[in-house]
């Protein structure tokens, strides 16, 4: 993104400093992106909070620092290819999308993935593809991926999604109903080895029908 970052985004990129984050380009990416264009003008006094928002239809933009916590975390991987399940506002696709070469984003509510599909346009963001569909079937056939994002929190960590990554690949995602454990799961040959991060808070990965 070619523009110059706001003072509030900036603070933003402190304040998860100060919160553990050390991951420079991420941080960069968090001060460079306005996320109140991810909200509605109504929140947009809040977007620089550390804190996660409504987003209508039940949903909610992930918390700053949750964002910036998985960002850096499939970064280890060097990622070429990135899956995100949960387009959502777009704000975690937008910090994504500084960072990797190639993000592949799935959203199950329409009306959420077209406003993102906007957004993102308007901020000349380019090397994203978005598919309307559900989560747990990943998108095979843009796969395999280096990384998966799933930002909704899933009862048992899907099945199709690991079968997508590339081996040394790694997914994170959280898993588990009132309390979550934010997992990082890497892909070593037919192997898959499970990480817990930390105890996380999302709204639930939808089993079923499309929105
Ligand atoms: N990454 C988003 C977070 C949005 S909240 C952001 O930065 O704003 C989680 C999103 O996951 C919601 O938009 C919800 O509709 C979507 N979701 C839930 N279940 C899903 C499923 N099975 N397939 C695809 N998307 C799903």
């Amino acid at each position: 993104m070619d523009r110059l970052a706001s003072t509030s985004a900036l603070n933003l990129a402190r304040s998860l400093y100060e919160a553990g984050i050390r991951d420079e380009p991420v941080l960069k990416a968090v001060a460079n992106t306005p996320r109140e264009r991810f909200l509605d003008a109504a929140l947009g006094h809040k977007a620089y909070e550390n804190t996660a928002l409504p987003i209508g239809q039940g949903q909610t933009i992930s918390q700053p620092y949750i964002v910036a916590r998985m960002t850096e975390i499939i970064l280890q991987c060097k990622p070429q290819k990135v899956l995100e399940i949960g387009t959502g506002s777009g704000y975690q696709a937008a910090i994504l999308a500084q960072l990797v070469p190639q993000l592949c984003t799935v959203e199950r509510i329409k009306s959420l993935q077209i406003q993102a599909r906007q957004r993102l346009k308007k901020l000349d963001l380019h090397n994203i593809a978005f598919k309307y569909g559900d989560g747990w079937q990943g998108w095979p056939s843009k796969g395999p991926y280096d990384a998966i994002m799933v930002t909704a929190a899933a009862a048992s960590v899907p099945t199709a999604l690991v079968e997508q990554l590339t081996d040394g690949g790694v997914l994170v995602i959280p898993v588990g109903e009132t309390s979550q454990q934010l997992l990082k799961v890497t892909r070593q040959g037919d192997k898959f080895v499970s990480e817990a991060i930390e105890v996380v808070r999302f709204v639930p990965l939808i089993n079923g029908e499309l929105a």
